[in-house]
């Protein structure tokens, strides 16, 4: 399903992402875990090509997704959504728009001037806020919500473009425990319910133990760990 070969990601002399190789059979809950610079967030940007690989290929479904160009470039972009540590909402503004904003490039230069969505859009980012269990936030600006509640905001923004997989970079690193068990469970639930990969940049353990069904382990751009959560043991 999603075949990943030697990719490879380099800045000047610095091999951020070093012959990563690994093959997803079927829509699994995946955790990348290893420490600050080990190259998780380099390898998450890749497959979503905000950033080019330097050499590799990443093929889903059987197509070279490092190759695609324009609007099927895009089309990737939102069939892959990425949520961040920083969760990058419009922080003055109200989270039913926030949820919308990705919805942008579909619609008219004209429509976005008046911030005019579709009836049908509005309904299905209030069903998805719901289904996250903070519609009643929906009238609110983002800023004004709590870190664990922005998150789910962003995991919101990511659903709308119906993805089949989300991409997750270090998810609940900036939420409390509280928060952090919250939106992990949210993520949890989107790949029982919908069938969706979940890619998700961990640093504890922990974590991925808990909620992974597959763990990777890097270290200086390597993968020194594939198993379950079963098979990993500290200081492997
Ligand atoms: P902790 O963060 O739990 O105190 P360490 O300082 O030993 O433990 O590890 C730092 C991070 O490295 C941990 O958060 C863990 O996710 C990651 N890590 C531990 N073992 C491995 C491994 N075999 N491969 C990749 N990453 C690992
Ligand atoms: P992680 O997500 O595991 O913390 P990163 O992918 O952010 O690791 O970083 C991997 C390595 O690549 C680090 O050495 C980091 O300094 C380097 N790096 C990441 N992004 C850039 C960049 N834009 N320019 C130069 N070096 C970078």
């Amino acid at each position: 399903m999603l075949d990943v070969e030697n990719v490879t990601k380099e800045f000047g002399a610095t091999r951020a992402v070093d012959r990563v190789s690994f093959a997803v059979e079927r829509p699994g809950f995946i955790g990348i875990i290893g420490r600050s610079g080990a190259g998780k967030s380099t390898f998450l940007r890749m497959v979503n090509r905000l950033t080019d690989a330097t050499t590799g290929a990443i093929r889903f479904r059987g197509r070279d997704v490092l190759a695609l160009k324009g609007a099927e470039k895009r089309a990737w972009q939102s069939d892959c959504a990425m949520i961040f540590q920083q969760f990058n909402l419009v922080p003055r503004m109200d989270v039913v728009s926030n949820v919308l904003h990705g919805t942008l490039n579909r619609r008219s230069a004209l429509a976005t001037f008046f911030n005019l969505y579709p009836a049908e859009d509005i309904h299905r980012a209030i069903d998805i806020l719901d289904r996250l269990g903070i519609a009643e936030q929906a009238a609110k600006r983002a800023e004004a919500l709590s870190g664990g509640q922005q998150q789910r905001v962003a995991i919101a923004r990511a659903l709308m473009q119906d993805p089949q997989i989300i991409l997750a970079d270090e998810p609940i690193a900036s939420l409390d425990p509280m928060n952090a068990q919250v939106v992990m469970d949210a993520l949890r639930r989107i790949h029982e319910e919908d069938g969706r990969m979940v890619i998700a940049n961990l640093h504890t353990l922990d974590t991925a133990r808990r909620y992974c069904d597959r763990v990777i382990g890097m270290r200086d751009g390597r993968i020194v760990f594939d198993g379950t959560p079963e098979q990993l043991t500290t200081g492997v």
